[in-house]
Order: C-alpha cells, then sequence, then structure tokens
C-alpha cells in the first residue's frame, strides 16, 4: 500500500468531519470569591471596598504629624499600621494609591512651646546661665502663679512654699489625679523648681535653669509673648520636628507619602476654601476676624449631617474645646453655638499672621486636612485614616467643611481609624512615667519587632504593648528565622547533590495540599479587614508544617516545595513591610541592614580558604605520625565548634546524610557559643567526677590489700585480749585465762574465715 493513498482512504471513511471546536465550559469555582472588605468608621461595619475609579486607581488622605515634639510609641503604633493597611492595598491587592499626608506645622501648641523656648532661652542667655538673685525672684513670682493657677486650693492664695508643702501632704493625691491627669505633672514641675530655689548654688546652672523652665516659661509668656513678631520663631521649631519625624519614620521603614503637604505651604487655598464655605452659608465671620463654621445650620440642611463618625459626641465641650487649641477665646467671641469650630482665628500679638478677607489670622485646625486633601485628590476621596483619638471633632469637622464647600454628600467614602495604643494595660502618659518616644523605644526592640507587635493586633482594635506581647513576636520572629536559613541550607546540599530524584511522594503532596489551603487563608484574612493577626499566624502553620515535611522526609526530602513555601512566605512578609533577602528565601537580617557588604572576592573569601587550608595541614599531619581515628574526629570536632563558628557558619550533623550548613547572624553565633560552652563546662564536671570515684576506688583497695597482709593465723595474737591460742591461732583464753565463750568463737571463726579468704586471694593458698 501506498503511504499516500492511506490518509486519503480514512477520510473517505469519516462521516461528516468536525470544523466548529466543541463547547467549552465556564469553570465552576469551589467556593465564594472572596471581596476586600474593610471597617469603615461611618458605618461601623466591614463594607466591601470599591474604589471610586473602578478600577486599579485609589486615592487615601491620612492625618499627619503636628510637629512641636519627640514621636511617641501611640504615633508608631498608627502610622506604622495604616502602612502595613497601605501595602497590603497597594502590593498585596494591586491598587494603584496616591497617599497624600499632612504636615500641621501652624498650631496652637506650636506657637506657644516655640514662643516659651525662645523666651527661656534669651532669660538664660540674659543671665549667663548663673542663678543670680534677680533670676530666683523671678522664679519665686513664677512659682506662686503656677501653682495657684493649676491647683484648686480652698481657703484662698498660696503664698510660700511651707503652705503648699503643708496642703500637699494633706491632698488627696488619688483624686486629684483622677480629676486631672496632669495633676503629677504639675506636682514634678513645683517641687523641681522648690528643690532649686533651695540648693540652687549647689547645683550645676545648666541642671538648675533645665529644672525651673516649666513653672518659670509661663510667666515669661505672659509677660513678653505679646513682644515677639519674627516668623522665624515659629517655623524653626516645627522644621526641626518634622525632620526628627521623618528620620523616626525611616527607621520604622515607613514609606514615604506620594505627596506631602505642610499647612504653611497652603494659606492661600485656606482662605479660598474658607470663603467657598461661608459663600455657600455654612460659616460666618465674627467681629474680631474670626471665621466659624456653622454647625446647626449645616446639620439641619436636608443634603447634609454633622457628626458622620461620631455623632453621640455633638456637644461634647472638653473635646471641642481641646481642639480649639489653647490660644483660643472661648469667651464672647459672637460664635453662634458652642458646637462651632473656628475655620480661620483672628491673630494676637505674638502669635503668628496672614493677611486675609477677614483680618490677619491664620487657619484653625481641621480646616487645612479639607482644604491639601481636596487639593491633590478632588473633591470626592476613596479613603481618609488616622487615629482614633481623632475621630471627634478632627475627622467630623474636615468632613462637614469639605461636604459644605464642595455641597456634596460625601466627600469620603471610607474612614480608616487606628485603636488606641495601652502600655501594660496603662493608658501611656508622661505623669504615669510610662511615656515611651519612637527612639526610646528603637533602643530596646528593633524596628522588625515593633512592626510585628502592630501587626500582631487588627489596626482597628485597641493595641496592649506588653511584656507578652513582645514574647510573642520573638517567638514568631525566631521560628521564622530558622525557617528561612533552615531552606537555605537545604538548597544549598541539593545544589551540590548532582542529578537526585524529584518525584513526589505522598508527603510531598500532602505539604502541596498544605501550602495551597494556608495561601488561600491568609487571602481571606487581607480580604476580612486587612487581618494581619490571622496572616501572621497562618504563616506561622505553615512554616510548622513545613518543619514537619523536613524531619519526616529526611533524606529523601524534596526541595521544590519548600522553596515555593519559603518564597511565599517571604513575599507576604514582605508585604506587610518587612525587607527581603535578594533571593526570596526569608527577611533581611536585622544586622545585615546596617552591615555594608564590600570589599574583593579575596577578602571575603579569605578567611574561609584559610580555615579549610589549616584543616588540611592537620590531617596531613595526624596521617603522617599515623593517629588514632579519635584523633582525627576531635579534628573536625574543632573545625565545627570554633573555626566555622567563628565565621558565622553552623554545621547540623544530620542521621545517614551530610552536615547541613548554615549560616547564622552575630547574635545566633553567640547563641551557640553559650551553648557550647555549658556542654563543655557539663563534660568537664563528668570527668572531674569519674577521676574523683577512681581515686576512692583505688584508695580502697589499697586498704584492702594492706588488710590481706595478715595470715588469719595472725591476726587474733594479740596479748592485751587473750592469753592462749589454738593450732589455727583461734582465742581459747581470755588474758584473764577465762574460756572465751562458745558465741564468741563462732564470732571469731567468721572473721578468721574472712581473713583467710581474703589472704589467700593476694597471696595464694601456699602461704
Ligand atoms: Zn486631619
Amino acid at each position: 500500500m501506498n503511504i499516500f493513498t492511506r490518509p486519503l482512504r480514512r477520510y473517505a471513511a469519516m462521516s461528516t468531519p468536525k470544523v466548529v471546536q466543541p463547547k467549552w465550559n465556564v469553570p465552576a469555582p469551589q467556593a465564594e470569591k472572596a471581596v476586600l472588605k474593610l471597617y469603615n468608621s461611618l458605618t461601623r461595619t466591614k463594607v466591601e471596598f470599591i474604589p471610586q475609579s473602578g478600577n486599579r486607581g485609589v486615592t487615601w488622605y491620612s492625618c499627619g504629624p503636628t510637629v512641636y515634639d519627640a514621636s511617641h510609641m501611640g504615633h508608631a503604633r498608627n502610622y506604622v499600621s495604616i502602612d502595613i493597611n497601605r501595602r497590603i492595598m497597594q502590593d498585596y491587592f494591586g491598587y494603584n494609591v496616591q497617599f497624600v499626608q499632612n504636615v500641621t506645622d501652624i498650631d496652637d501648641k506650636i506657637i506657644l512651646r516655640a514662643r516659651q523656648n525662645y523666651l527661656f532661652d534669651n532669660f538664660v542667655r540674659d543671665n549667663d546661665t548663673k542663678l543670680n538673685a534677680e533670676v530666683v525672684d523671678k522664679v519665686k513670682t513664677a512659682l506662686f502663679l503656677y501653682i495657684n493657677k493649676n491647683f484648686t486650693i480652698e481657703g484662698g492664695e498660696i503664698k510660700t512654699v511651707e503652705e503648699f508643702q503643708m496642703w500637699l501632704s494633706k491632698a488627696d493625691a488619688e483624686t486629684l489625679k483622677l480629676e486631672n491627669p496632669k495633676f503629677p505633672m504639675h506636682v514634678t514641675a513645683v517641687q523641681n523648681a522648690i528643690e532649686t530655689i533651695t540648693k540652687g548654688d549647689s547645683m550645676d546652672p545648666n541642671l538648675a535653669f533645665e529644672k525651673v523652665k516649666d513653672v518659670t516659661v509661663p510667666l515669661l509668656d505672659k509677660e513678653l509673648g505679646s513682644t515677639l513678631s519674627d516668623p522665624e520663631i515659629f517655623r524653626q521649631l516645627p522644621a526641626y520636628w518634622e525632620q526628627k519625624f521623618n528620620d523616626d519614620m525611616l527607621s520604622l521603614n515607613v514609606l514615604p507619602p506620594t505627596v506631602t503637604t505642610r499647612v504653611s505651604e497652603y494659606v492661600p487655598e485656606i482662605i479660598e476654601f474658607v470663603q467657598k464655605i461661608i459663600d455657600n452659608g455654612y460659616a460666618y465671620a465674627t467681629s474680631d476676624g474670626s471665621v466659624y463654621f456653622d454647625t446647626l445650620k449645616f446639620d439641619r440642611s436636608p443634603n447634609h449631617d454633622y457628626a458622620k463618625c461620631q455623632p453621640w459626641n455633638k456637644g461634647q465641650l472638653d473635646l471641642i474645646n481641646d481642639a480649639e487649641g489653647s490660644l483660643s477665646n472661648f469667651a464672647d467671641n459672637g460664635k453662634k453655638s458652642n458646637n462651632d469650630f473656628a475655620l480661620w482665628k483672628a491673630s494676637k500679638a505674638g502669635e503668628p499672621e496672614w493677611e486675609s478677607p477677614w483680618g490677619k489670622g491664620r487657619p484653625g485646625w481641621h480646616i487645612e486636612c479639607s482644604v491639601m486633601a481636596s487639593d491633590i485628590l478632588g473633591p470626592n476621596i476613596d479613603i481618609h485614616s488616622g487615629g482614633v483619638d481623632l475621630a471627634f471633632p478632627h475627622h467630623d469637622n474636615e468632613l462637614a467643611q469639605s461636604e459644605a464647600c464642595f455641597d456634596n454628600k460625601q466627600w469620603i467614602n471610607y474612614f480608616l481609624h487606628t485603636g488606641h495604643l495601652h502600655i501594660e494595660g496603662q493608658k501611656m502618659s508622661k505623669s504615669l512615667k510610662n511615656f515611651i518616644t519612637i527612639q526610646e523605644a528603637l533602643e530596646k526592640f528593633s524596628p522588625r519587632q515593633l512592626r510585628l507587635a502592630f501587626a500582631s493586633v487588627q489596626w482597628n482594635n485597641q493595641l496592649d504593648f506588653k511584656e507578652s506581647l513582645i514574647n510573642e513576636v520573638k517567638s514568631f520572629e525566631n521560628s521564622m528565622n530558622n525557617f528561612f536559613k533552615t531552606v537555605r541550607a537545604l538548597r544549598n546540599d541539593a545544589t551540590s547533590s548532582g542529578h537526585i530524584p524529584k518525584k513526589f511522594g505522598s508527603l510531598e503532596k500532602e505539604l502541596l495540599a498544605d501550602f495551597t489551603e494556608n495561601e488561600s487563608r491568609v487571602h481571606l484574612a487581607f480580604c476580612d479587614n486587612l487581618s494581619t493577626p490571622v496572616v501572621l499566624k497562618t504563616l506561622s502553620e505553615l512554616v510548622t508544617k513545613s518543619n514537619t515535611y523536613i524531619s519526616t522526609a529526611g533524606s529523601a526530602l524534596k526541595i521544590e516545595p519548600l522553596i515555593a513555601i519559603c518564597n511565599y512566605v517571604t513575599r507576604i512578609l514582605r508585604i506587610i513591610g518587612f525587607p527581603s533577602r535578594p533571593d526570596n528565601l526569608g527577611w533581611v537580617a536585622q544586622s545585615d541592614s546596617n552591615e555594608q557588604l564590600s570589599g574583593s572576592l579575596e577578602d571575603t573569601v579569605m578567611p574561609y580558604v584559610k580555615c579549610l587550608s589549616t584543616f588540611r595541614d592537620e590531617v596531613r599531619s595526624l596521617a603522617i605520625k599515623k593517629a588514632e581515628p579519635t584523633e582525627f574526629l576531635q579534628l573536625t570536632d574543632k573545625i565545627r565548634n570554633e573555626d566555622l563558628l567563628n565565621l558565622n557558619i553552623a554545621l547540623d550533623d544530620r542521621n545517614g546524610q551530610s552536615a547541613l550548613i548554615k549560616f547564622l547572624t552575630n547574635d545566633e553565633k553567640l547563641e551557640i557559643v553559650k551553648l557550647n560552652e555549658e556542654k563543655l563546662a557539663n563534660e568537664q564536671a563528668k570527668r572531674q567526677k569519674k577521676l574523683e570515684q577512681q581515686k576512692l576506688r583505688e584508695q580502697k583497695e589499697n586498704e584492702r590489700m594492706l588488710k590481706a597482709q595478715t595470715k588469719p593465723q595472725e591476726m587474733f595474737k594479740d596479748v592485751a585480749l587473750y592469753s592462749t591460742w589454738d593450732e589455727q591461732g583461734l582465742p581459747t583464753k581470755d588474758k584473764d585465762g577465762n574460756d572465751v565463750t562458745k558465741s564468741m568463737t563462732k564470732k571469731l571463726k567468721k572473721q578468721w574465715e574472712q581473713q583467710k579468704k581474703l589472704h589467700e586471694e593476694y597471696f595464694g593458698k601456699a602461704n
């Protein structure tokens, strides 16, 4: 048959050839598709996240720092938690986030602090840092003003130190502290000043001035504050603390914002925005040149609602006045309602000021965020975030201002509030002495430990920073470090082992199934309000399963699923903000990030080559002198326990397999050195004990031999006890000539037999 005719005949045999593809079936998913939900303060529930762009674009505004002092752990919790959320949205869910954050560099706290620092520095300089009579007088005046202003004292003013001490000794400190949390702080300030006035001469002058500062600055400010007009005074302090804040954020590996906005650079836009609110009928100017937001009118409007985040706080004067700032004049200034808040504040003498249609003044606190957020992100924004203590009135006022300006119903779609931070179950405060700045925290904990601590608690829940949390963090860190190190060592091992079997068995299939299941749980946790605590727990479980596989599989271990899992764990940790190694097999060691890996190949390799070369020399010299096998083994112990360990390398011996090579950090090396030393000390103690027992045995043996020298026939030949003996040397009469009793003879005979046996043992029967 011809090959060309055969296919033709086949064709011919077919009836109707198919010319269209068969029907394709749409796959049926095994579970419902998870959607990302966020806890929204505007609904107080988790709601599906729907970006306005309908696609990848997400706009996000976050309230930044008021820069007048060092940032503390509460700030760290807020900024790191928001950073984690932002990274997950960007790097896990793939959104293109435009993240805007402000710097509040115009604020009553800044004005006061800048003025007081400036005046106090002048005060110290004008007096040549000497505690002269004039200074002491001034401090005394300031002291009593401070006492009578900050303590409620029944029965008139305090005029002497003795009166104050008497009052304090009778005061109920616990109750006063409950009434005013700043009570202990005021007491400390007063006591410091009293101490300095009393023994000022013997104190270091710089310390003396430092100790009277708190009570003296209010008086200096009262007398001279209004004379200050140089804007530079109000620029330097916030510029300094803004830099410090940025340094802190860098240390904590917080991503910088896409756009940073400073209030001082936005005054014209703020004036324009305020004017628009006035034009829309929701704000009014007062006779002193301030502008207030008309909360009642806004709330009554059918299109608007006031206090969307926390409506139950409407009318809370302590919250409202606190937010208005300490330089505000709360007395009759034409404000229509106590709920109304300043959009624009008339500046008094000694306060920075800008020209405006209402007179010289400066922006109120809340308006800046509305203006700057909208300037960059427009009149409708996807996400706004900040600490929960900002929810009312700051964020509620921001919402009202913006919705009044744009006359829209919903300026922000998702309001995310990070939870409070407590320290060992208590609110953090300077008076409780549990106030920790970020810099202080970084002296005790690594940035990774702080981030892990924050990620271990749901971002919108209260976080208690306590010992047990830190212990959990450290144990998580250890288990991750061990896993990464083991996988890297196994990978190196597999690479150098040549052509090894790859076929999956049941153990590998089980591991792969566990991997898929954990991946899906991580995904569900991220979708469920970015739940990092559940994600970390799931990663931890995946690592435990992998470790079980490693120990069960032994020499039949397959490296591929382990590398896949290690890459995955590394990726998820990177998304939460822990930088990865270039090979994606673990996070960057904390010590590595500071160490510069530099130098030539020769410099890097030399210590290792030297170690190998020395080992070779020693093996050769042992072989030449035909040493015992134990000597070779001692040499292999030495290279493992000393030489390689000094180079930060650990060799883990394995049954029937070559040793596993692990690279160690310095801390891990020290840990092993310590363990080895303990082991050595234990062995030495055991040897010592053995030696002592040996000695004791020898001593007993000597005594026995000495005893054996006496022949049984001679052993009772003592005239002080006996007078006659039989032929075997057994006594028959005692020294007085009496017969030895039968029972005694029996006893002596027994001793005689024993001695005979002993003697014969050493000297034989012949003797
Ligand atoms: Zn804000």
